[in-house]
């Protein structure tokens, strides 16, 4: 059974990557029966954010990925944050110092720097020139023994390496080509990335890497590192850029948004799990096609890495707020979920407007919600000004008032029955031929009556919604 991991960096806020990142690891992983690991790499404590691990889990549980194995659930394989390792990789970086595939940098930072400088002044990829391969035995004994700080390299040979990779196919590139021998431990004791990462996708049983694009190029550094311990390594997918519609860097206003964000702004996780799936590939359904939102239990069964896509992923936000919008219905159609949506508004409007008398019943909010599904994709849409009027007695104070017309239309409207749109509306009509009143002045003064609003639904429509007696006693309220 395949074990995959995702493994952040605790350096920030989980964004739209890191979050598809993570969900297709755990898609992956469900969909054959294998574990889904979290493992925190937190090897760069410069960068360490506090609170970020706390965040990122809850982060995680409100989409509905959960870990198998990971900090605060321990199992074969832990401790499954880096910083807690630190043993281990002292132990393995002695294997590769002992079969001489790694050795010991006593080059100071000054000198690197001029590396650097002289490089990039002679148009040149920077790239540490290996001086410290070259040193005997007993040099290094004898550096070591005066105090002299260092670091421990790993020697890359120069041979080309290939891999299949599960989305982008044949791979092969030379990392010598570009980069001089790479650091495995730091002056501090602390291990790299790279050489972290290795060891514990090998020591946790990692049979699968589902990672980023950004970390191709450093997959064939990641094969020589295995040989040179003599393991057989995991198989290995990138996944694709994701980019704006128009195909630049992904910006803050079409998507590179944290998870808490989508998460504040009403946004729901299933929606939001829709949306990548549909935006990044790895299904048969066409995009689209957005009828209805897949479970999570669906997309685990639907999931094959084969059709994920090597394009990049072109974010369209309006495909999210459609995904929202098929959310909101499917839990409409649900009683439980409904009952939940219907409170949770019911909260929003009462924080929204902290008064009295808000007209806020149970049986009214989930009318409207059902009225309200195809005019708006997210709930929160529900307490701007223009549906205030739902939930608050309007404020009308410049009604061009009829009173004698109003009163007497509010003795008729007591007296009939059907109070649904479509009679209201006949009745309406009627009703201004009988009195020679011009039916859009008519309109005019019930709607402001009614909402406060110049413009908006229709009145029937709006006075089916509000239904007979909040209709009333808003036409009422006008003539006191
Ligand atoms: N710690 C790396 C990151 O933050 C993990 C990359 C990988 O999955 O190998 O993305």
């Amino acid at each position: 059974y395949p074990r995959v991991r995702f493994a952040p960096s605790p350096t920030g806020y989980l964004h739209l990557g890191g979050l598809r990142t993570a969900l297709y690891n755990y898609l992956f992983a469900k969909s054959k029966g294998g574990v889904f690991i979290l493992r925190i790499e937190d090897t760069d404590q410069a960068r360490k954010l506090e609170g970020s691990v706390e965040a990122l889990v809850k982060d995680l549980n409100w989409v509905g990925i959960e870990y198998g194995e990971g900090p605060g659930k321990e199992g074969q394989s832990g401790p499954y944050i880096q910083s807690e390792r630190l043993k281990i990789y002292q132990d393995h970086i002695a294997k590769l110092l002992d079969n001489g595939s790694a050795y010991h940098c006593f080059c100071t930072e000054r000198r690197l720097n001029i590396l650097r400088r002289n490089a990039i002044r002679s148009q040149h990829v920077p790239k540490y020139d290996n001086r410290c391969r070259n040193l005997t035995h007993d040099e290094v004994k004898e550096k070591i023994k005066s105090g002299i700080g260092y670091c421990i390299r790993f020697k890359l040979s120069s041979d080309c390496q290939y891999f299949e990779d599960l989305v982008f196919g044949n791979i092969a590139y030379d990392v010598s080509l570009n980069e001089g021998d790479p650091v495995l431990m730091k002056g501090d004791g602390y291990p790299t990335y790279h050489f972290a990462n290795v060891v514990d996708d090998h020591l946790m049983g990692i049979t699968h890497v589902l990672r980023g694009v950004e970390w191709q190029i450093s997959t064939t550094k990641h094969l020589l590192i295995y040989r040179a311990f003599g393991w057989t390594p995991p198989q290995f997918g990138h996944l694709p850029l994701i980019v704006n519609s128009d195909g630049t860097k992904l910006s803050k206003r079409q998507g590179d948004v944290r998870v808490e964000d989508y998460r504040n702004s009403g946004i729901f996780p299933l929606a939001l799990v829709n949306y990548i799936t549909l935006s990044g590939g790895g299904f048969d359904h066409v995009v689209g096609e957005g009828v209805r939102l897949k479970t999570m239990d669906e997309l685990i069964t639907e999931f094959q890495v084969k059709k994920i896509s090597a394009h990049p992923s072109r974010l369209n936000p309006d495909l999210l707020q459609e995904c929202n919008k098929l959310e909101i219905k499917r839990q409409l159609r649900d009683d439980k979920l409904a009952e939940k949506l219907v409170n949770n508004l019911k909260d929003l409007i009462k924080k929204k407007y902290p008064q009295e008398n808000l007209n806020v019943s149970e049986e009214h909010v989930r009318k409207v919600l059902i009225w309200a599904t195809p005019r708006i994709t997210n709930i929160e849409d529900l307490i701007t000004p223009k549906f205030a009027f739902l939930w608050i007695l309007p404020s009308a104070d410049q009604i061009d008032l009829n009173k004698n017309l109003l009163q007497k239309l509010i003795q008729k409207l007591e007296n009939i029955e059907k109070f649904d749109e479509q009679a209201l509306k006949e009745y309406l009509r009627m009703f201004s031929t009988e009195n020679e009143v011009k039916f859009s002045a008519l309109m005019r003064m019930l709607r402001s009556a009614l909402s406060g609003l110049k413009e908006g639904p229709g009145v029937a429509e709006m006075m089916h919604l509000l239904g007979k007696n909040q209709s009333l006693e808003r036409l009422k309220a006008v003539l006191r």
